[in-house]
């Protein structure tokens, strides 16, 4: 194998998931060079994903994507509907229930996974991000305890080095790089095994909009409404009895569909639809899911971000919104250093700080949910990805107004759009630097042409 020197960039990016490609777009827009490598061909995926409001109106709408996301034809859902515990009846969370949306914001969206990928690297190429596919990272560099710089292959199979002031890994949960790096260890409270594929026909609930998620004897569903008459559903197995290792497909076929008649609830929801089980949408899918959290988010010269960094297991939206809000605080905390030069290290123990916190909110409020602890308000700011209250998450009034809003898209008792606060407020238990009034950086101090010359960050 050849081996030679490429190039020198600011920010390189392992991953060109939901976490990676909203960095890099939030780098990049701060005048960065910034280059995302990915080991698979884009598009790719057969999964589908929900987005919680704080994704698609608040960060989307920050790197320039929902614009592109709603030309797309996105199903919408006002809630969801949960069936949980030992509580026999069903009941359900509207995002219009949290006082912290905007007008218009309080529903969650669902898309085809490989159609949000590739609008989100899409919009992160019109915002500057050079990215290449078919690219796998194999090795990292260091220099002194700091990371420099990373190794890869591509698909003419010449191994390249990139050396980068800061390298990104957003290499998701099964993350090569963390054993490359010898990260930081990790931290597992919870896993399963995710299996889903997708129904057709229509839903046979009184609310066929909204997403559902239903608890049973061995895990719990959820089902996504991404149509009228397609449904996606993933069940989370917790006792992993029911997927056995080199199972025929159309036993995996049939478990699907029989473990939906384990469930009354998921059964009555999709009374009227089948199993798709041919074409794209008629393979039945799996994965290794965890609650997990590595026990640093960063180290000199890298951080970690999206499922390699934390996860939850899946509920509508939660998944990409953890991923695209620690993709912002990284960002704020790379673009601060990089203007700032000198110590990093009070920007990125921010960026660690204010990630772990959001990640144990939601796993808290899984725990909760599970105890039937929750109140419905605190219920609904977490699926709408809003608990940290960081004003970028929340739809910003100037966008609202440029829409024509329908009214069935608002429903009833939606509430004027709430003045965007000028700084934004750390969440109570993550007190540290605030965010600057344009959102891409931490407010600090300036360490950089000279000590004398020391004042506050521009604004703007
Ligand atoms: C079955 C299932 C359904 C889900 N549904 C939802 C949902 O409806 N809504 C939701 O919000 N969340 C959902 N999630 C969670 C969500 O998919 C993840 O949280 C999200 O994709 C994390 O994004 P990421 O960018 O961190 O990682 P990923 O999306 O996993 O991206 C990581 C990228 O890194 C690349 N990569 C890995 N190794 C290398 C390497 N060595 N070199 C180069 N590239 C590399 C991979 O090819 C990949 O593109 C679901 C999860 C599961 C298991």
């Amino acid at each position: 194998m050849k081996r030679r020197i490429d190039h020198d960039v600011d920010v390189v990016v392992v991953g060109a998931g939901p976490a990676g490609s909203t960095l890099s777009a939030l780098v990049s827009m701060q005048g960065h060079r910034v280059l995302v490598l990915d080991k698979d061909l884009f598009p790719r995926g057969q999964t589908f994903e929900s987005l919680a409001p704080s994704t698609m109106y608040g960060i989307c709408r920050f790197t320039g994507a929902t614009a592109q996301l709603e030309r797309s034809g996105l199903a919408a859902s006002p809630g969801t509907s949960f069936r949980w515990g030992g509580d026999p009846d069903s009941w359900a969370v509207d995002y219009a229930g949290s006082d912290r949306l905007a007008t218009g914001a309080a529903q969650a969206h669902h898309i085809e996974r490989a159609r949000l990928d590739q609008i989100l690297v899409d919009t992160a190429r019109r915002q500057g991000v050079e990215f290449r596919d078919e690219c796998e990272v194999v090795d990292v560099l260091s220099e002194d305890g700091r990371t420099t710089g990373l190794s890869y292959v591509a698909s003419d199979g010449v191994e390249r080095r990139i050396t980068s002031q800061y390298l990104v890994d957003a290499s998701g949960s099964v993350s090569p790089l963390r054993t490359i790096a010898g990260a930081g260890g990790r931290d597992v409270q919870d896993r399963g095994t995710a299996r889903y594929g997708y129904f057709s026909g229509r839903r046979g609930t009184d609310r066929p909009d909204n997403t559902l998620v239903a608890a049973f004897d061995r895990g719990w569903f959820w089902c996504t409404p991404l149509g009228p008459t397609l449904t996606g559903v993933g069940v989370v197995i917790r006792d992993r009895a029911g997927v056995a290792a080199g199972a025929r497909d159309e036993d995996l076929t049939r478990d699907l569909a029989a473990l939906v008649q384990q469930c009354p609830a998921v059964a009555e929801y999709l009374n009227g639809s089948s199993r798709i089980g041919f074409g794209p949408h008629g393979r039945d899918l799996r994965w290794q899911v965890s609650c997990h959290s590595q026990e640093s988010f960063w180290r000199p010269g890298m951080v970690v971000v999206g499922d390699a960094a934390c996860a939850v297991p899946p509920l509508p939206g939660i998944g990409v919104h953890l991923a695209t809000y620690g993709a912002l605080l990284a960002a704020r905390s790379i673009n601060t250093a990089l203007l700032t030069g000198g110590d990093d290290t009070a920007v990125f123990e921010e960026f660690d700080n204010r990630y772990h916190a959001e990640h144990r909110r939601i796993a808290q409020l899984l725990d909760a949910l599970r105890d039937h602890a929750v109140d419905r308000e605190s219920l609904a700011e977490l699926l709408a990805g809003v608990s940290s209250r960081d004003p970028v998450l929340l739809q910003a009034p100037d966008y609202i107004a440029r829409r024509d809003v329908p009214r069935w898209f608002t429903g009833e008792g939606s509430r004027p759009a709430p003045a965007l606060p000028t700084a934004v407020e750390p969440p109570p238990d993550t007190p540290g630097l605030r965010a600057t009034d344009d959102g891409f950086r931490w407010r600090t101090i300036l360490s950089r042409p000279s000590p004398a010359a020391v004042s506050p960050l521009p604004i703007g």
